[in-house]
């Protein structure tokens, strides 16, 4: 599969209109998708299996997108084939007293991911050049006024771009997908959410106020995957109209990252294979 025309290394040249939200690739059916889904999430079992055992490594996924583009939906799916005890995922709310006493980094950086692990960011420090932007958040926020300086979104593209670059060099490996959903989709969705009993806990009245800043948020996020977007924790910007084609590219691209890390079982050295030798003499040589 092309991952290419999803990837952004370098944001520059980067501009939201020229990705098209119903795209669907070489995949003209969900079965067919599904279908390919299912073998990615087979290599992933076995990848999450050597990344856990060499303990070395650990992978951050960072999921962004308006309401309703199938953040939920993409974890369960993409993820259901890990092993629990090797992933965690992390939902970023309003942020609480305690967040807002810190710099907007300090919740991140507590819930980063161990070695040897998965770690899923459901919603993530951009919501800080995101949501906070969009409604000038920041203005009544704790930070010093004599700080409040219009060039902060900048500055914090450069603090975020730093703080991947020294996670990626730690060998924690940020993966940043934007599910990307058209303004009518979303439409689709919440009067689905609304219409269906079984998903009104879904919808709040907040959604659709915030779906009346709809340009506002994609100036935000073409900014901030502009600014953002590097080698080292380079943007995936995932067409999300079709929740099968999301789900199938979200895998390809975790599975594809997993598989440049080259991942290896830990090899014994020559005292500890002795020492399991020792071991087998004894099991076998135990009288019952
Ligand atoms: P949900 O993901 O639907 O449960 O909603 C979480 C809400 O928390 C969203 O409306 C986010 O925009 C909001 N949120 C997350 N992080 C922040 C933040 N740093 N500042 C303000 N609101 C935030
Ligand atoms: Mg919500």
């Amino acid at each position: 599969m092309k991952l290419d025309k999803y990837t952004v290394t370098s944001g520059e040249k980067f501009k939201l209109k020229e990705h098209d939200p119903g795209d669907t690739g070489d995949y003209r059916s969900k079965a067919e998708a599904v279908r390919a889904m299912a073998d990615n999430i087979e290599r992933m079992k076995v990848l999450q299996d050597k990344l856990y055992a060499q303990n070395e490594y650990a992978l951050l996924i960072i999921i962004q997108a308006m309401d309703a583009a199938g953040k939920d939906g993409l974890i369960e799916h993409v993820m259901s084939g890990v092993n629990p005890q090797g992933c965690q995922v992390v939902s970023f709310k309003q942020p609480t007293s305690e967040d807002l006493d810190h710099d907007y980094l300090w919740r991140i950086a507590k819930n980063l991911p161990e070695r040897g692990r998965i770690g899923i960011f459901n919603r993530s420090h951009y919501e800080d050049v995101l949501v906070v932007r969009v409604h000038n958040l920041i203005e009544g926020s704790q930070m010093p006024d004599r700080l409040l300086d219009p060039s902060i979104w900048k500055q914090r593209f450069r603090q975020i771009r730093n703080f991947e670059t020294y996670l990626f060099e730690n060998g924690i490996i940020p993966i940043k997908l934007f599910l990307n959903v058209s303004k009518e989709e979303q439409r689709q969705r919440f009067l689905a959410r609304i219409e269906d009993p079984a998903k009104n806990w879904k919808f709040s009245a907040g959604d659709v106020a915030e779906r009346g800043h709809w340009n506002d948020y994609m100036d935000a996020f073409e900014d901030a995957i502009q600014h953002t977007a590097t080698k080292e924790a380079p943007w995936h910007v995932i067409p999300a109209d079709k929740k099968w084609y999301a789900r199938l590219l979200a895998s390809e691209i975790i599975v594809d990252t997993l598989e440049n890390l080259h991942l290896e079982y830990p090899r014994l050295n020559e005292a500890e294979l002795a020492s399991l030798e020792e071991c087998r003499t004894m099991l076998l040589n135990e009288k019952s």
